[in-house]
């Protein structure tokens, strides 16, 4: 009997062929609603492999009830939407999409950065808006990214991916991890610093860190305050990082020049967000690997992460690597 396998969300029709030569597989196909809690907890039931997005929760609750779950296959780098813990108790293989989707997320960093320094979208509802009535020396003056210093916490893989960009914008590139990396130092020219030193430094501080308990509210009252006033926050790697209300008293209070956020504590964000209302943040829907080259490559590497749990081998992507030695 083939293993069955529940997808929470449609996904590029490549990546379903290569599950269903090799599985029974039923997929959760209207595009723009996620699938609910209680038909996903349903699923998860009975199935051997469950291939799921970062907008599930997939709880220790969910997998307590699974009889036959063998795999969890996440389309996404980040897994803290997995108990990670739980899975491993269970004897549940965890897996993510790491490597492929750096360049692309990078490029969002970097675009969001533009954006948010140069105003770009509230340039653009200007003109939109007919408020363009004449050329003036300091209409929509934003700040410089050439030559600035970029701050970024968490120089793992995308980090440095938005470190070679910064590079070629002829950055001061500052970074932060708990643990130091020299060969990013060497190839990229980047200087560790503690992350007071950073906050207070760059003009730039770009997340791209996980989210752990460790990096929850890491960005918070007294680390806006120790940014510079001109400096601008990029987030691109999850919501849960910045105290969301400290933030916007730090913008309203100018205590920074603005924000980037492609994420959001939560996501959705809702319309009714305080920080919506604020012209200095420039705001998208968690987007950040959202090409369509690196997304079918995303959902072929997922495939092939649960092919190869499902078929006994170590899947290429194993994130929880502790339960090989139970
Ligand atoms: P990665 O290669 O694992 O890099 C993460 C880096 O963060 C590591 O260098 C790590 O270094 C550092 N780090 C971990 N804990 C830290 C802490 N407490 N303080 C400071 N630095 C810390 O991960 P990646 O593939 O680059 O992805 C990073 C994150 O980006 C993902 O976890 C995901 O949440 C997010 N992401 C978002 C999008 C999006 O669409 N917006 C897309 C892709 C990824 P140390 O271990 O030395 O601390």
């Amino acid at each position: 009997m083939k293993p069955s396998i529940f997808i929470t969300r449609k996904i590029p029709e490549i990546a379903v062929q290569m599950l269903r030569e090799q599985c029974e597989v039923e997929m959760w196909d209207k595009e723009d609603i996620p699938v609910p809690v209680e038909i996903l907890r349903e699923k998860v039931k009975t199935v051997d492999g469950l291939y799921c997005m970062l907008s599930d929760s997939i709880n220790k609750e969910m997998m307590e009830e699974a009889q036959n779950l063998k795999v969890i296959s996440n389309l996404a780098v980040g897994y803290n939407n997995i108990d990670i813990q739980a899975a491993s108790e269970k004897g549940i293989m965890v897996t993510n999409t790491p490597g492929v989707l750096n360049e692309a997320t990078a490029d969002l960093t970097f675009s969001l950065l533009m954006a948010t320094a140069r105003r770009i979208p509230e340039a653009s509802d200007f003109v939109r808006n007919g408020e363009w009535k004449s050329w003036s020396p300091m209409l929509l003056t934003g700040q410089d990214v050439f030559g600035a210093t970029i701050g970024i916490i968490g120089m793992g893989r995308i980090g440095e991916a938005v470190a070679r960009r910064a590079k070629g914008f002829n950055m001061n590139i500052l970074y932060h991890n708990r643990s130091r990396k020299e060969q990013a130092e060497k190839e990229l020219g980047a200087t560790y610093v503690s992350l007071e030193e950073l906050l207070a430094k760059s003009d730039f501080v770009v997340l791209l860190a996980p989210f752990t308990e460790e990096t929850k509210n890491l960005i918070a009252k007294k680390e806006l305050e120790q940014m510079k006033e001109t400096s601008i926050l990029i987030n691109v790697a999850r919501g849960g990082m910045v105290n969301e209300s400290d933030l916007y008293d730090a913008l309203v209070q100018k205590k920074i020049w603005a924000a980037g956020l492609d994420v959001f504590e939560q996501e959705p964000v809702p319309l009714d967000h305080p920080l919506l209302t604020l012209p200095n943040v420039v705001v998208l829907p968690h987007i950040g690997s959202a090409s369509i080259k690196t997304r079918i490559t995303m959902s072929e590497v997922a495939a092939s992460n649960m092919l190869q749990a499902l078929n006994g081998q170590v899947p290429s992507d194993l994130v929880n690597t502790n339960i090989l030695t139970r």
